[in-house]
């Protein structure tokens, strides 16, 4: 199970140190005064990743609990929420709104493209009665990135509180919670932080924090409630058991990124990302997307003749490489290149590029060029 290349929009892959810090001896997380301030030191280097003064929680769940835990925590029966729909993670958010009793509004833009924001406005004109918004900043099934820069002060100037699914962006594309008035900022540990799945990090803005405390009803639940956690440092105690091995880990993780350094490790990404699409396209390929395209994935499109299902399990078969599609209705359209992370390296793009390279002419793509030349080739520039 374990031997084989895998290269996927996360789970990304993890570096040896990261393996190797979950293997430490631990204490108990629940009465170790030591490990509440390990927490909390975890919690702040993040908030420096993504530039936020709120306060920065680790939950215990992978990323889809931060999701439900924003919704959770923010909607009370009858809220109407509008729902930044331009991906499949956009339009999936409506779920998390209505198990909550909230009614979820969709504002729809093409999938192909990073959401117009002059559209958003003109929408926002006629209707802007909403208790918050839920906007993803990639979506990764198409690699889609919207510009969070715009998006979130227009909704924030009609008081309108802003949601992220930063997921598979946060560290590897550029996030600046407290400049883009983001009130909650959701992260996952397994994509561009390169840790194992099974966190969510997540940033609550004053304004956030507030409106969960001025609600008519209680939150439902325990675990989705996000003021458990509010005076967890000041009263050193934790809601429940902390994953400690787990936040071990992550937390060498975001060493690795703060030592790189933050700017670093964006640019990283960039350029990789950047001589990837470029080859893709003078390969002869076309890329799923006319604009928004995320450093932390492409999407590429896969010709019709072979078909991405084909292609990969061919090169799961004759490589053993596991290199991943869409999600439906795209997954046997695009396949998806995920640069985030550890993945944003140059030994292991250019080795998953050798391998599709490999598999796209074993079914009989035709290209007088080499996928891994190219990207070569753009690197260099
Ligand atoms: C990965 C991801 C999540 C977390 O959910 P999964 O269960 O890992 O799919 C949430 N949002 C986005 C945009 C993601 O890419």
């Amino acid at each position: 199970m374990n031997d084989k290349f895998v290269y996927a929009p996360g789970p990304t892959s993890i570096r040896e140190n990261v393996r190797l810090e979950r293997a430490r001896t631990t204490t108990n997380p629940d009465v170790d005064k030591d490990f509440i301030e390990f927490y909390k030191s975890t919690c702040d280097k993040i908030g420096k990743i993504i530039k936020t003064e709120n306060p920065v929680y680790i939950l215990s769940g992978e990323g889809i609990l931060g999701l439900e835990a924003a919704c959770a925590s923010l909607t009370e029966l009858g809220d109407r929420v509008l729902v930044l729909d331009n991906g499949i993670y956009g339009r999936g958010f409506k779920d998390f709104v209505e198990m909550y009793g909230g009614e979820g509004v969709y504002f729809s833009d093409d999938y192909n493209k990073a959401i117009d924001t002059n559209k958003l406005k003109g929408f926002l004109e006629k209707d802007h009665n909403f208790k918050y918004a839920t906007i993803v900043h990639c979506d990764t099934p198409t690699g889609v990135l919207n510009d969070l820069s715009k998006i979130c002060p227009i909704l924030s100037e009609y008081g309108i509180l802003t949601v992220v699914d930063s997921v598979s962006a946060m560290a590897g594309e550029d996030i600046k919670v407290d400049d883009w008035k983001i009130d909650i900022a959701l992260g996952g540990s397994q994509k561009a932080f390169s840790a194992p799945a099974g966190l969510t990090m997540v940033s609550i803005s004053e304004k956030a924090k507030v409106a969960m405390k001025n609600r008519k009803t209680p939150i439902i639940g325990f675990y989705c409630n996000l003021t458990i956690w509010e005076n967890y440092y000041e009263n050193k105690w934790f809601p429940y058991t902390m994953p400690i091995s787990d936040i071990m880990g992550l937390s060498k993780a975001v060493d690795n990124i703060l030592d790189e350094g933050v700017q670093e490790v964006l640019d990283r990404h960039e350029k990789i990302a950047g001589a990837t699409r470029e080859a893709i396209k003078e390969y002869g390929l076309e890329l799923f997307l006319t604009d928004g395209y995320s450093n932390t994935v492409t999407a590429v499109k896969v010709p019709e003749s072979i078909g991405a299902l084909q292609l990969k399990e061919h090169m799961l078969k004759k490589y053993n490489t596991l290199i991943i599609t869409s999600l439906k209705p795209y997954d046997n359209e695009i396949l998806r290149i995920g640069h985030m992370g550890e993945n944003a390296r140059e030994d292991k793009i250019i080795y998953a590029l050798n391998i599709i390279n490999k598999g796209l002419k074993d079914l009989g793509f035709n290209s007088e060029e080499n996928l891994v030349g190219l990207f070569n080739k753009y690197l260099a520039r």
